[in-house]
């Protein structure tokens, strides 16, 4: 069951960028396992929408696998599981990655306050520049260099009631999946990753987080696109002690 193929987070833009033809500077390869899942759909999914579930490692998913059963299923129902190695602790760096394909280093945002001044795009506005109409929905502070530069951007302000925040990205995720020219979304779940900062029962946030994912998959459905699930870093816990090793999370992909 858990014998997973280990992949690097930097993989994803990669993969994305072959799949939408388009060339990025990562070095790193696409995965030839999750091209060869899309193009073996029929029809080859229309959109392809990418959520971040903050603070999903792969020790969460599996300790919370029963709250977590609309991703579990996923996988069971034919969907790709991958185990990938992790390139930051920290959330601003790690989803600049995943969307760039490159390191912390080369891309240099490690803040929030460097995000908008880093010269390099990330797939959304490559892909986007060259007319395929993409989305993102996310923290307003991580949406400001995107404005005016891909087609849509939900942005949502950070506040106290994660609940409701999640709620507005799943909504926000939701509406531009009506939008038929839209080929790619990023959006960025994060009840998670508040509640084990705040020592918060985490089987709670797994329950939010599942149903939020549920309610995304069907719109994903809907279309007959195809779901990308990942974390963008190992959970931040007082007092861990975890085995040794490099910190992984995982990448769910899916045709729900
Ligand atoms: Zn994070």
């Amino acid at each position: 069951m858990f014998v997973m193929q280990r992949i690097s987070l930097l993989q994803i833009a990669p993969t994305l960028a072959d799949f939408f033809g388009i060339q990025l500077i990562s070095r790193a390869r696409p995965v030839e396992q999750i091209l060869e899942f899309t193009y073996s759909r029929n029809p080859v999914p229309p959109v392809m929408v990418l959520v971040v579930i903050d603070s999903l490692d792969c020790h969460f998913y599996a300790t919370y696998a029963v709250e977590l059963e609309v991703l579990h299923h996923l996988v069971e129902r034919g969907g790709l599981l991958f185990e990938c190695e992790t390139v930051s602790n920290h959330t601003t760096p790690a989803i600049a990655s995943i969307l760039t394909g490159l390191l912390p280093e080369t891309h240099g945002i490690v803040t929030s306050e460097d995000v908008g001044k880093s010269k390099i795009n990330s797939i959304l506005e490559i892909l986007d520049e060259h007319g395929t109409p993409t989305a993102v929905v996310m923290e307003t502070n991580g949406t400001k260099p995107l404005a005016g530069r891909i087609s849509y951007v939900f942005a949502v302000d950070d506040r106290e009631d994660i609940g409701e925040y999640d709620e507005l990205i799943k909504a926000h995720t939701i509406t531009v999946l009506q939008k038929p020219e839209v080929r790619l979304v990023a959006s960025h779940l994060r009840a998670i990753d508040r509640f084990s900062h705040r020592g918060w029962d985490l089987r709670v946030a797994a329950k939010v987080t599942n149903e939020n994912m549920r309610a995304i998959a069907e719109a994903v459905s809907d279309r007959n696109g195809m779901l990308l699930i990942c974390g963008d870093h190992e959970m931040h816990l007082k007092n861990k002690k975890r085995e040794t090793g490099p910190a992984t999370v995982p990448l769910i992909v899916a045709c729900p």
